[in-house]
């Protein structure tokens, strides 16, 4: 049976580079508070937390006073940067660049609404912290799209703007516009102006993704069990191969998932570190 790892699998840009600045601080020496998971997988977080990472919510910030606190990937509203500079908290940003270009791009939009009226949108998933970091932006007054009805609170006479959170789905996201573009006919409306603001290291996943699990008898997807774009990637490689199987670690793997088989691949999400991949590919060539 052939073992093979997907060459294409493994953090994203944004994920690795937050991961890097906190191993840079840890390797220093220094206490580091990281405000939220940093990684959306607990094997990985583990390992970080062993090496002295310590994940704090916002209620803990008063209680952190001349410490390092790093802002994850997803980044903060502004209200964190201004809390954190009260408490004389010494804040390491790795805000992924891709974000905070989007948290720019969404202020501009916030302030221009404000002059000539009209609305921000964000479609994205409610309470995400990315899309807090991005209604914090306008002030709280973008309004959050999950599903059509929540298209009901938008008032269509104004121009309004549709912005994506960055690891939602193209599908999704043209979804929402075209019901936009239905009720603009209807109430005869300003327009909208979507912005496919997805990122590239998300949609590009998925065409490769679905290659991948074609290509073996067997898939075994791994991703931490609260990671939405590993829910997402993972149905990818079901519809594909419906031999595919999610697990968080080499002890959730069954032998006789692979009996049969000759090759079997193994992938995972933008938030699965390349070491857990080859941890579980290791075990599956001793089945
Ligand atoms: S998915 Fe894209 S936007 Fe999100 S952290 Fe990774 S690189 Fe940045």
């Amino acid at each position: 049976m052939k073992v093979t790892i997907d060459p294409d699998a493994g953090f994203c840009f944004g994920v690795s580079r937050a991961i890097a600045a906190a191993e840079n601080e840890l390797s220093a020496g220094g206490e580091l508070y990281c405000l939220g998971d940093i990684v959306h997988n607990s094997e990985e977080l583990e390992r970080l937390k062993s090496k002295g990472l310590k994940v704090i919510t916002h209620e803990d910030l008063p209680m952190l006073s001349g410490k390092k606190v790093l802002i994850r990937a997803h980044g903060e509203p502004p209200q964190t940067f201004e809390t954190a500079s009260k408490l004389n908290i010494t804040l390491i940003d790795a805000t992924c660049p891709i974000v905070n270009k989007l948290q720019q791009r969404i202020s501009k939009s916030s302030q221009a609404s404000a002059v000539e009226g009209g609305s921000v949108l964000i479609y994205g998933k409610p309470g995400h912290a990315e899309v807090v970091g991005l209604v914090g932006q306008t002030d709280g007054k973008a309004i959050v799209i999950n599903k059509k009805e929540d298209l009901d609170k938008v008032d269509f006479s104004k121009p309004v703007h549709l912005y994506s959170q960055t690891t939602m789905d193209k599908e999704g996201l043209d979804d929402i516009a075209g019901e936009i573009e239905k009720r603009l006919e209807n109430s005869g409306g300003q327009g909208v102006k979507v912005h496919n603001t997805i990122c590239g290291q998300v949609s590009g996943r998925a065409p490769l993704v679905r290659a991948f699990a074609m290509k073996h008898d067997v898939i075994v997807f791994v991703s931490g069990k609260k990671s939405s774009n590993g829910a997402w990637l993972f149905s990818i490689c079901h519809t594909q191969n419906e031999r595919s199987y999610f697990v968080s670690s080499k002890e959730e793997l069954q032998k006789d998932w692979f009996r049969g088989a000759e090759s079997v691949g193994v992938t995972g999400a933008t938030s699965t570190p390349p070491w857990l991949l080859n941890e579980i590919a290791g075990e599956i060539s001793t089945f």
